[in-house]
Protein backbone atom coordinates (compact mmCIF):
# COMPACT_ATOMS: atom_id res chain seq x y z
CA UNK A 1 0.00 0.00 0.00
CA UNK A 2 2.61 2.32 1.16
CA UNK A 3 5.00 1.71 -2.11
CA UNK A 4 1.84 2.21 -4.47
CA UNK A 5 1.42 5.78 -3.03
CA UNK A 6 4.96 6.73 -3.33
CA UNK A 7 4.91 5.63 -6.95
CA UNK A 8 1.35 7.00 -7.75
CA UNK A 9 3.33 10.48 -5.64
CA UNK A 10 6.32 10.02 -8.09
CA UNK A 11 4.31 9.76 -11.01
CA UNK A 12 2.19 12.71 -10.59
CA UNK A 13 5.06 14.86 -9.78
CA UNK A 14 7.67 13.57 -12.86
CA UNK A 15 5.50 14.02 -15.94
CA UNK A 16 4.71 17.55 -15.93
CA UNK A 17 8.48 18.10 -14.29
CA UNK A 18 10.17 16.30 -17.30
CA UNK A 19 7.73 18.29 -19.95
CA UNK A 20 9.50 21.60 -17.92
CA UNK A 21 13.03 20.68 -18.77
CA UNK A 22 12.78 22.80 -21.95
CA UNK A 23 15.54 22.73 -24.45
CA UNK A 24 16.24 25.97 -23.69
CA UNK A 25 19.85 26.92 -23.22
CA UNK A 26 18.93 30.71 -21.90
CA UNK A 27 16.59 32.12 -19.89
CA UNK A 28 16.14 35.41 -17.92
CA UNK A 29 14.76 35.73 -14.68
CA UNK A 30 13.05 38.99 -12.88
CA UNK A 31 13.86 38.83 -9.62
CA UNK A 32 11.87 41.17 -7.30
CA UNK A 33 14.18 40.99 -4.21
CA UNK A 34 17.52 38.95 -4.47
CA UNK A 35 19.82 37.46 -2.16
CA UNK A 36 22.34 37.05 -4.40
CA UNK A 37 25.26 36.43 -1.54
CA UNK A 38 22.95 35.93 1.80
CA UNK A 39 24.25 38.06 4.63
CA UNK A 40 25.23 40.78 2.13
CA UNK A 41 22.67 43.11 1.44
CA UNK A 42 19.38 42.44 -1.21
CA UNK A 43 18.91 44.01 -4.08
CA UNK A 44 15.70 44.52 -5.60
CA UNK A 45 14.78 44.79 -9.18
CA UNK A 46 17.49 42.70 -11.08
CA UNK A 47 17.87 40.77 -13.79
CA UNK A 48 19.61 37.20 -13.66
CA UNK A 49 21.04 35.79 -17.24
CA UNK A 50 21.79 32.24 -17.45
CA UNK A 51 23.08 30.46 -20.75
CA UNK A 52 24.09 26.62 -20.91
CA UNK A 53 23.28 26.35 -17.06
CA UNK A 54 25.54 29.12 -16.05
CA UNK A 55 24.95 32.64 -14.89
CA UNK A 56 26.15 34.78 -17.47
CA UNK A 57 25.70 38.47 -15.79
CA UNK A 58 23.21 39.63 -12.52
CA UNK A 59 22.31 43.33 -13.86
CA UNK A 60 20.44 46.12 -11.96
CA UNK A 61 16.66 46.58 -13.27
CA UNK A 62 14.04 44.52 -15.40
CA UNK A 63 16.14 43.95 -18.96
CA UNK A 64 14.61 42.23 -22.37
CA UNK A 65 16.06 39.34 -23.86
CA UNK A 66 17.45 41.74 -26.73
CA UNK A 67 18.35 44.11 -23.65
CA UNK A 68 20.35 41.05 -22.20
CA UNK A 69 22.05 40.10 -24.84
CA UNK A 70 20.43 36.61 -25.54
CA UNK A 71 17.40 37.41 -27.65
CA UNK A 72 14.87 34.31 -27.76
CA UNK A 73 15.96 33.16 -24.48
CA UNK A 74 12.68 31.88 -21.69
CA UNK A 75 11.58 34.65 -19.76
CA UNK A 76 11.13 34.00 -15.96
CA UNK A 77 8.78 36.58 -13.73
CA UNK A 78 9.78 36.27 -10.22
CA UNK A 79 8.74 40.09 -9.83
CA UNK A 80 6.84 39.33 -6.69
CA UNK A 81 9.30 36.48 -5.07
CA UNK A 82 12.62 36.82 -3.12
CA UNK A 83 14.80 34.59 -4.91
CA UNK A 84 18.13 33.25 -3.57
CA UNK A 85 20.44 30.76 -4.68
CA UNK A 86 19.53 27.07 -4.41
CA UNK A 87 19.40 25.44 -0.58
CA UNK A 88 22.46 22.59 -0.06
CA UNK A 89 21.52 20.69 2.96
CA UNK A 90 24.78 19.29 4.22
CA UNK A 91 23.25 15.93 5.84
CA UNK A 92 21.04 13.90 4.24
CA UNK A 93 20.17 10.51 3.87
CA UNK A 94 18.25 10.30 0.66
CA UNK A 95 17.81 6.47 0.77
CA UNK A 96 15.80 5.84 3.37
CA UNK A 97 12.48 7.85 5.72
CA UNK A 98 11.68 6.57 9.03
CA UNK A 99 7.69 5.93 9.11
CA UNK A 100 6.42 5.45 12.25
CA UNK A 101 3.97 2.87 11.21
CA UNK A 102 5.68 0.60 9.16
CA UNK A 103 7.35 -2.47 10.91
CA UNK A 104 10.41 -1.83 11.89
CA UNK A 105 12.13 -4.95 10.25
CA UNK A 106 10.84 -4.29 6.74
CA UNK A 107 14.26 -3.52 5.48
CA UNK A 108 14.98 -7.32 5.56
CA UNK A 109 12.47 -7.99 2.53
CA UNK A 110 13.56 -5.02 0.39
CA UNK A 111 16.32 -5.38 -2.40
CA UNK A 112 19.04 -2.57 -3.23
CA UNK A 113 16.77 -1.81 -6.17
CA UNK A 114 13.66 -1.60 -3.49
CA UNK A 115 15.16 1.05 -1.79
CA UNK A 116 16.27 2.69 -5.09
CA UNK A 117 12.94 3.08 -6.47
CA UNK A 118 12.29 4.76 -3.09
CA UNK A 119 14.82 6.72 -3.03
CA UNK A 120 13.32 8.55 -6.48
CA UNK A 121 10.69 10.03 -4.87
CA UNK A 122 12.59 11.32 -1.99
CA UNK A 123 14.97 13.01 -4.08
CA UNK A 124 12.37 14.75 -6.25
CA UNK A 125 10.46 16.01 -3.18
CA UNK A 126 13.56 17.55 -1.85
CA UNK A 127 14.74 19.28 -4.91
CA UNK A 128 10.97 20.71 -5.19
CA UNK A 129 11.40 22.05 -1.80
CA UNK A 130 14.27 24.23 -3.07
CA UNK A 131 17.33 21.82 -2.00
CA UNK A 132 19.74 21.88 -5.77
CA UNK A 133 22.55 19.95 -3.58
CA UNK A 134 22.75 17.58 -0.75
CA UNK A 135 25.54 15.97 0.77
CA UNK A 136 24.65 12.51 1.76
CA UNK A 137 26.39 11.28 4.84
CA UNK A 138 25.09 7.45 4.99
CA UNK A 139 24.09 5.07 2.69
CA UNK A 140 24.91 1.79 0.64
CA UNK A 141 27.39 2.87 -2.50
CA UNK A 142 25.39 0.48 -4.82
CA UNK A 143 22.43 2.39 -4.50
CA UNK A 144 24.01 6.58 -3.42
CA UNK A 145 26.39 6.14 -6.33
CA UNK A 146 23.87 4.96 -9.13
CA UNK A 147 21.08 8.13 -7.73
CA UNK A 148 24.08 10.57 -7.80
CA UNK A 149 24.79 9.57 -11.77
CA UNK A 150 21.23 9.45 -12.35
CA UNK A 151 21.10 12.79 -11.40
CA UNK A 152 23.89 14.45 -13.07
CA UNK A 153 22.76 12.82 -16.67
CA UNK A 154 19.48 14.46 -16.00
CA UNK A 155 17.42 11.22 -16.20
CA UNK A 156 16.20 11.76 -12.56
CA UNK A 157 14.91 14.97 -11.15
CA UNK A 158 16.59 15.25 -7.69
CA UNK A 159 19.57 17.53 -5.98
CA UNK A 160 23.40 16.84 -6.99
CA UNK A 161 24.48 14.82 -4.57
CA UNK A 162 27.81 15.12 -2.58
CA UNK A 163 27.95 11.36 -1.19
CA UNK A 164 29.68 9.35 0.92
CA UNK A 165 29.33 5.82 0.40
CA UNK A 166 28.96 3.60 3.53
CA UNK A 167 30.91 5.52 6.52
CA UNK A 168 33.58 4.30 8.84
CA UNK A 169 32.20 2.97 12.35
CA UNK A 170 34.08 0.99 15.39
CA UNK A 171 32.89 -2.86 15.57
CA UNK A 172 29.50 -2.68 17.80
CA UNK A 173 29.45 0.96 17.12
CA UNK A 174 26.92 3.42 15.64
CA UNK A 175 27.68 2.83 11.96
CA UNK A 176 26.96 -1.15 12.75
CA UNK A 177 23.61 -2.52 12.23
CA UNK A 178 22.54 -3.38 15.95
CA UNK A 179 20.34 -5.60 17.74
CA UNK A 180 19.63 -8.38 16.03
CA UNK A 181 21.20 -12.15 16.28
CA UNK A 182 24.58 -12.69 15.75
CA UNK A 183 24.16 -14.60 12.12
CA UNK A 184 21.59 -12.15 11.27
CA UNK A 185 24.43 -9.57 11.89
CA UNK A 186 26.83 -11.65 9.83
CA UNK A 187 24.81 -11.90 7.07
CA UNK A 188 23.85 -8.29 6.57
CA UNK A 189 27.06 -6.76 7.47
CA UNK A 190 28.76 -4.52 5.40
CA UNK A 191 32.61 -4.82 6.67
CA UNK A 192 34.24 -2.10 4.38
CA UNK A 193 33.92 0.76 6.67
CA UNK A 194 34.21 -1.21 9.87
CA UNK A 195 37.71 -0.61 11.41
CA UNK A 196 39.56 -1.69 14.75
CA UNK A 197 43.08 0.52 15.25
CA UNK A 198 45.10 2.79 13.29
CA UNK A 199 45.94 0.67 10.73
CA UNK A 200 42.54 -0.99 9.80
CA UNK A 201 41.00 2.26 9.78
CA UNK A 202 43.57 3.98 7.16
CA UNK A 203 42.47 0.96 4.95
CA UNK A 204 39.02 1.75 5.30
CA UNK A 205 38.87 5.35 4.41
CA UNK A 206 40.80 4.18 1.68
CA UNK A 207 38.86 1.38 0.39
CA UNK A 208 35.74 4.25 1.02
CA UNK A 209 37.65 6.59 -1.68
CA UNK A 210 38.19 3.68 -3.78
CA UNK A 211 34.22 2.70 -3.85
CA UNK A 212 33.95 6.27 -5.05
CA UNK A 213 32.94 8.38 -1.56
CA UNK A 214 33.30 12.01 -2.50
CA UNK A 215 34.23 12.67 1.16
CA UNK A 216 34.37 10.54 4.41
CA UNK A 217 31.70 9.89 6.89
CA UNK A 218 32.36 7.81 10.55
CA UNK A 219 30.96 8.14 13.69
CA UNK A 220 33.14 9.47 16.26
CA UNK A 221 30.83 8.62 18.89
CA UNK A 222 27.82 6.60 19.36
CA UNK A 223 24.54 7.21 18.14
CA UNK A 224 20.83 8.19 19.18
CA UNK A 225 19.28 5.34 17.05
CA UNK A 226 21.60 2.70 16.77
CA UNK A 227 19.55 0.00 18.70
CA UNK A 228 22.31 -0.30 21.82
CA UNK A 229 22.94 0.68 24.81
CA UNK A 230 26.37 1.81 24.23
CA UNK A 231 25.74 5.75 25.29
CA UNK A 232 26.94 8.65 22.75
CA UNK A 233 30.68 9.00 23.55
CA UNK A 234 33.45 8.24 21.76
CA UNK A 235 33.50 5.50 20.11
CA UNK A 236 36.87 5.87 17.38
CA UNK A 237 39.95 6.63 19.39
CA UNK A 238 41.99 9.44 18.82
CA UNK A 239 44.83 6.94 16.84
CA UNK A 240 42.23 5.64 14.73
CA UNK A 241 40.45 9.32 14.10
CA UNK A 242 43.83 10.47 12.90
CA UNK A 243 44.49 8.01 10.97
CA UNK A 244 41.05 7.91 9.10
CA UNK A 245 41.90 11.76 8.44
CA UNK A 246 45.16 11.44 7.11
CA UNK A 247 44.23 9.00 5.07
CA UNK A 248 40.97 10.49 3.58
CA UNK A 249 42.97 13.87 3.01
CA UNK A 250 46.15 12.33 1.26
CA UNK A 251 43.37 11.33 -1.23
CA UNK A 252 41.80 14.44 -1.27
CA UNK A 253 38.84 13.74 0.94
CA UNK A 254 37.25 15.49 3.81
CA UNK A 255 35.70 13.79 6.49
CA UNK A 256 32.40 14.37 8.27
CA UNK A 257 32.35 12.97 12.16
CA UNK A 258 28.92 12.59 13.60
CA UNK A 259 29.20 13.26 17.03
CA UNK A 260 27.25 13.86 20.09
CA UNK A 261 29.32 13.87 23.34
CA UNK A 262 32.31 16.21 24.11
CA UNK A 263 34.83 13.83 24.05
CA UNK A 264 34.20 12.56 20.79
CA UNK A 265 33.27 15.82 19.27
CA UNK A 266 36.71 17.66 20.29
CA UNK A 267 38.98 14.27 19.43
CA UNK A 268 37.70 14.32 16.03
CA UNK A 269 38.04 18.24 16.10
CA UNK A 270 41.86 17.85 17.22
CA UNK A 271 42.19 14.93 14.06
CA UNK A 272 41.25 17.83 11.73
CA UNK A 273 37.57 16.71 10.61
CA UNK A 274 36.08 19.35 8.45
CA UNK A 275 32.75 18.95 9.90
CA UNK A 276 30.86 17.73 13.05
CA UNK A 277 27.17 16.37 12.59
CA UNK A 278 24.74 17.28 15.32
CA UNK A 279 27.12 18.48 18.42
CA UNK A 280 25.18 18.12 20.55
CA UNK A 281 27.02 18.48 23.83
CA UNK A 282 29.34 20.41 22.29
CA UNK A 283 31.56 22.88 25.24
CA UNK A 284 33.60 25.67 25.18
CA UNK A 285 36.35 23.57 24.56
CA UNK A 286 34.55 22.47 21.36
CA UNK A 287 33.67 26.19 20.34
CA UNK A 288 37.54 27.09 21.05
CA UNK A 289 38.59 23.76 18.96
CA UNK A 290 36.01 24.83 15.84
CA UNK A 291 37.52 28.36 15.56
CA UNK A 292 41.35 27.15 15.90
CA UNK A 293 40.40 24.97 12.92
CA UNK A 294 37.69 26.13 10.75
CA UNK A 295 35.54 23.30 11.04
CA UNK A 296 31.65 23.57 10.52
CA UNK A 297 29.14 22.37 13.14
CA UNK A 298 26.44 20.92 11.08
CA UNK A 299 23.60 21.02 13.87
CA UNK A 300 20.58 18.97 12.39
CA UNK A 301 17.94 20.34 15.15
CA UNK A 302 15.56 18.76 12.98
CA UNK A 303 16.12 15.35 13.86
CA UNK A 304 15.88 16.11 17.36
CA UNK A 305 12.91 17.39 17.12
CA UNK A 306 11.07 15.67 14.63
CA UNK A 307 12.08 12.12 17.27
CA UNK A 308 10.50 14.14 20.15
CA UNK A 309 7.38 14.05 17.87
CA UNK A 310 7.78 10.79 16.56
CA UNK A 311 7.72 9.28 20.28
CA UNK A 312 4.21 10.53 20.59
CA UNK A 313 2.97 8.38 17.83
CA UNK A 314 5.73 5.41 17.52
CA UNK A 315 5.38 2.71 19.86
CA UNK A 316 7.70 0.24 18.63
CA UNK A 317 11.09 2.66 19.46
CA UNK A 318 13.62 0.12 21.51
CA UNK A 319 14.32 1.40 24.72
CA UNK A 320 18.03 2.01 24.22
CA UNK A 321 16.86 4.32 21.51
CA UNK A 322 13.89 5.88 23.89
CA UNK A 323 16.83 6.61 26.56
CA UNK A 324 19.11 8.32 24.17
CA UNK A 325 16.17 10.69 22.64
CA UNK A 326 15.88 11.54 26.26
CA UNK A 327 19.34 12.40 27.09
CA UNK A 328 20.22 14.03 23.79
CA UNK A 329 17.92 15.80 22.32
CA UNK A 330 17.29 18.38 25.03
CA UNK A 331 20.87 19.11 25.07
CA UNK A 332 21.05 20.21 21.34
CA UNK A 333 20.10 23.55 21.86
CA UNK A 334 21.91 24.37 24.13
CA UNK A 335 25.03 23.18 22.18
CA UNK A 336 23.59 25.16 18.85
CA UNK A 337 23.47 28.38 21.21
CA UNK A 338 26.95 27.96 22.66
CA UNK A 339 28.82 27.37 18.67
CA UNK A 340 26.42 30.25 17.81
CA UNK A 341 27.51 32.73 20.38
CA UNK A 342 30.94 31.32 19.88
CA UNK A 343 31.53 32.29 15.88
CA UNK A 344 31.56 28.65 14.97
CA UNK A 345 30.89 27.85 11.11
CA UNK A 346 27.45 26.59 10.72
CA UNK A 347 26.65 24.59 7.74
CA UNK A 348 23.41 24.30 7.30
CA UNK A 349 21.68 20.03 8.07
CA UNK A 350 18.92 18.01 8.39
CA UNK A 351 19.91 14.72 8.99
CA UNK A 352 16.72 14.03 6.33
CA UNK A 353 15.49 10.18 6.27
CA UNK A 354 15.23 10.76 9.79
CA UNK A 355 12.76 13.46 9.44
CA UNK A 356 10.49 13.63 6.20
CA UNK A 357 12.03 13.81 2.60
CA UNK A 358 11.27 17.67 1.47
CA UNK A 359 10.53 19.16 4.66
CA UNK A 360 13.95 20.37 5.03
CA UNK A 361 13.41 24.16 5.95
CA UNK A 362 12.14 23.44 9.23
CA UNK A 363 15.55 23.27 9.96
CA UNK A 364 15.61 27.20 9.27
CA UNK A 365 12.81 27.36 11.65
CA UNK A 366 14.26 26.04 14.44
CA UNK A 367 17.87 27.54 14.08
CA UNK A 368 15.77 30.92 13.88
CA UNK A 369 13.56 29.63 16.61
CA UNK A 370 17.05 29.61 18.96
CA UNK A 371 18.18 32.73 17.99
CA UNK A 372 19.88 32.82 14.66
CA UNK A 373 19.28 35.57 12.52
CA UNK A 374 16.86 34.17 9.28
CA UNK A 375 19.35 35.98 7.18
CA UNK A 376 22.65 34.02 8.76
CA UNK A 377 20.20 30.82 8.53
CA UNK A 378 19.98 30.78 4.82
CA UNK A 379 23.75 31.73 4.53
CA UNK A 380 24.31 28.41 6.11
CA UNK A 381 22.37 26.91 3.78
CA UNK A 382 24.03 28.90 0.76
CA UNK A 383 27.58 30.87 1.55
CA UNK A 384 28.69 28.28 3.95
CA UNK A 385 27.59 24.94 3.03
CA UNK A 386 29.58 25.59 -0.46
CA UNK A 387 32.45 26.48 1.03
CA UNK A 388 32.41 23.48 3.23
CA UNK A 389 32.52 21.34 0.08
CA UNK A 390 35.19 23.24 -1.30
CA UNK A 391 32.52 24.15 -4.29
CA UNK A 392 32.35 27.79 -3.58
CA UNK A 393 33.90 28.79 -7.32
CA UNK A 394 30.47 27.40 -8.78
CA UNK A 395 27.77 27.14 -6.16
CA UNK A 396 26.72 29.03 -2.57
CA UNK A 397 25.22 32.45 -4.61
CA UNK A 398 23.88 34.58 -7.70
CA UNK A 399 27.07 35.92 -9.33
CA UNK A 400 28.35 35.66 -13.04
CA UNK A 401 30.22 32.52 -13.71
CA UNK A 402 28.33 30.60 -11.10
CA UNK A 403 26.13 26.88 -11.93
CA UNK A 404 22.40 28.55 -11.97
CA UNK A 405 20.93 26.70 -9.31
CA UNK A 406 18.56 29.28 -8.44
CA UNK A 407 15.32 29.10 -5.72
CA UNK A 408 12.60 31.32 -5.02
CA UNK A 409 10.25 31.60 -2.32
CA UNK A 410 7.07 33.53 -2.09
CA UNK A 411 6.97 36.25 1.04
CA UNK A 412 9.69 37.86 3.08
CA UNK A 413 11.85 34.44 4.90
CA UNK A 414 13.97 37.48 7.06
CA UNK A 415 10.53 38.95 8.54
CA UNK A 416 9.25 35.60 8.41
CA UNK A 417 11.53 32.59 8.52
CA UNK A 418 8.52 30.16 7.41
CA UNK A 419 8.32 31.60 4.43
CA UNK A 420 11.23 28.98 3.27
CA UNK A 421 8.49 26.69 2.84
CA UNK A 422 7.07 28.55 0.02
CA UNK A 423 9.08 27.24 -2.52
CA UNK A 424 8.12 28.39 -6.01
CA UNK A 425 10.49 28.19 -8.23
CA UNK A 426 13.46 26.15 -8.59
CA UNK A 427 16.14 25.77 -11.04
CA UNK A 428 19.40 23.43 -11.62
CA UNK A 429 22.24 23.78 -13.62
CA UNK A 430 20.08 26.06 -15.80
CA UNK A 431 16.77 23.89 -16.03
CA UNK A 432 13.76 24.88 -14.50
CA UNK A 433 12.02 22.47 -11.97
CA UNK A 434 9.08 24.36 -10.56
CA UNK A 435 7.26 27.45 -11.50
CA UNK A 436 5.14 29.58 -9.89
ZN1 LIG B 1 22.63 11.26 9.86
Amino acid sequence: MRRFILVTAMCALTLPLFAQQAPSSSAVIHAGRLLAVPGESDLRDQTIVIENGRITAVENGFLSADEAGVPGASMLDLRDQTVMPGLMDMHTHVTGERDPYANPHDWTTKLDGDVLVESLAFLERTLMAGFTTVRNVGANFEIILPLKRGVESGHIPGPRIIAAAGGITPTGGHGERQGYRPDILEAVDNSVGVCNGADDCRRAARALVKRGADLIKITATGGVLSNTAAGVGQQLMDDELEAIVEAASSMGRKVAAHAHQADGINAALRAGVASIEHGSYADDESVRLFNETGAYLVPTLLAGVYLLEEMEINTQIPPPVLDKINAVVPEMRNAFQRALAGGVNIAFGTDSGVSPHGTNAREFEIMVGYGMEPIVAIRSATVMASRLIDRDHDLGTIEEGKIADIVAVSGDPMSNISAMHNVVFVMKDGHVFRQP
